[in-house]
């Protein structure tokens, strides 16, 4: 039962007093600590605190009759339950709907990511309209393929010491992280899936960051297989969300492939190249054979660091030979070439391989351990050339736009005009909503970079 209702005679007057469980008709976990005067909401790497005394203010605002008093407390099995009482009845349905609106809206202002610690903007189409293509941070993105990059979330948990987006706790660059509503990412999905007349569109989910801690990964998963179009969803990981639940979840909603980093064998060098005292590769390797054992293709991706992991991209490929010799869909390795980055972070001494190189060694591999497909190209997993969604503006034209975010870097804002969102860096403290006039500087893929002028 969500509710309780009473009525009781106080002096002349007759006050109804109606409880409402919260915790079981909000999404998510809930909390008042002790001593402190704020709601606690939590959901995955979410974390929001909102002041009670405001809350109630705004709730009291929302309904056409005298309220009497509002009390949060914490029941018995700690669920949040919410008093309300008032000289006329209440009905409990437009309670529990002013509740969620309320908490909903305020929610936003107050989030953060777990994981960072730094403020979490949630992303819906109600924020300044904001459009989901032309950054780099957070959207859709389409580089000319059947293949759609999905991003839901930035932030990652990891502190990789060679992280080419600097991103992690330890980061110091990035200010602030953003989260997209689901429904809104689907709909711009779909609608460059009907721009681009797909037929076999594969949802691919990456990130500057982490996309596994997306919290809403199942429900996301489900909703791009609802477009008919839709052939593949896959997505990328570094593992750290990963548990047998999720894998089952993911399975149930038909997620097609994996790629999993594991970059070392080793306790000490994972942890090292996790940057994580608290990494488990043990459980890693454990994870990876439950998801070679589902209905979800596992592609394991190791960063190949020259001098630092080589015998561990042996194994790793012995490892992916054991574990994965059912699969016969996709390729099961992805091993990746060490790249240094002018951003980012970088490991000392370092150097790059060349291409042709990296290839040859790859094949040597394969030679060795009779492994296949070392060597990934695009046909391997059905992407192909089409044509690319619309790209409405040039380099060098000056363009009409407004301010609708402000951005990971110091510095940048992000803006919008002709229903992109610009990365313009270099400026002074803008606020939101403010015209501007922007140049734009590059131009790729729509992903667009401007300077104010
Ligand atoms: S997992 Fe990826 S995004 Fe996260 S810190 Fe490592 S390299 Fe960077």
């Amino acid at each position: 039962m969500g509710f309780v209702l009473t009525d009781k005679k106080l002096s002349k007057n007759k006050v109804f007093r109606i409880e409402i469980n919260l915790s079981e008709n909000i999404p998510f976990a809930l909390s008042i600590p002790q001593d402190e005067n704020v709601l606690q909401i939590n959901k995955g790497v979410m974390h929001g605190e909102i002041d009670i005394e405001s809350l109630k203010l705004e709730l009291s605002q929302k309904f056409p009759i005298n309220i009497n008093s509002i009390d949060f407390r914490i029941n018995k099995i700690q669920d949040v339950v919410v008093e309300f009482s008032s000289e006329l009845k209440l009905d409990q349905e437009t309670i529990i709907n002013v509740l969620q609106q309320t908490i909903s809206q305020e929610l936003p202002h107050t989030l953060r990511n777990k994981d960072t610690k730094k403020p979490l903007i949630y992303i819906t189409n109600d924020l300044f309209g904001i459009p989901l293509i032309g950054s780099i941070y957070f959207g859709v993105i389409d580089r000319g393929t059947n293949l759609l990059q999905i991003r839901p979330i930035t932030g990652c948990p990891l502190n990789c010491p060679f992280c080419s987006v600097d991103e992690g706790p330890i980061s110091k660059t990035k200010l602030r992280d953003y989260i997209v509503d689901t429904d809104y990412l689907v709909n711009t999905y779909n609608s460059i899936v009907a721009e681009k007349k797909l037929k076999e569109a594969e949802a691919h989910l990456d990130g500057q960051g982490e996309p596994m801690a997306y919290p809403y990964l199942p429900e996301l998963v489900q909703k791009l297989h609802e477009n008919e179009n839709t052939k593949i969803v896959s997505i990328q990981t570094n593992g750290w969300y990963l548990t047998e639940q999720l894998i089952d979840e993911l399975a149930e909603v038909n997620l097609t492939r994996i790629n999993l980093s594991i970059n070392a064998l080793s306790s000490s060098l994972s942890k090292k190249l996790s940057g994580k005292g608290d990494y488990k590769i043990e459980k890693m390797l454990e994870l990876a054979e439950y998801i070679a054992n589902s209905k979800i293709s596992l592609l394991i991706a190791p960063l190949w660091i020259p001098g630092i992991n080589d015998q561990d991209i042996e194994e790793i490929v012995q490892f992916s030979l054991k574990v994965n010799s059912n699969e016969t869909k996709y390729p099961t390795l992805g091993i990746q070439n060490y790249l240094t980055h002018d951003v980012g972070r970088n490991l000392k001494g370092i150097p790059q391989k060349k291409f042709a190189e990296f290839n040859q060694q790859l094949r040597n591999i394969e030679k060795k351990f009779g492994a296949k497909n070392l060597v990934l190209k695009p046909y391997m997993f059905n992407i192909y050339k089409t044509e690319m969604i619309k790209n409405p503006m040039r380099i060098n034209e000056i363009v009409n736009a407004e301010v609708v975010l402000l951005g990971r870097q110091m510095g940048e804002v992000i803006v919008k005009a002709k229903n992109r969102l610009i990365h313009v860096s270099n400026v002074n403290q803008l606020s939101l909503g403010k015209k501007i006039k922007v140049r734009i500087t590059r131009n790729r893929h729509n992903i667009f970079f401007a300077e104010a002028v």
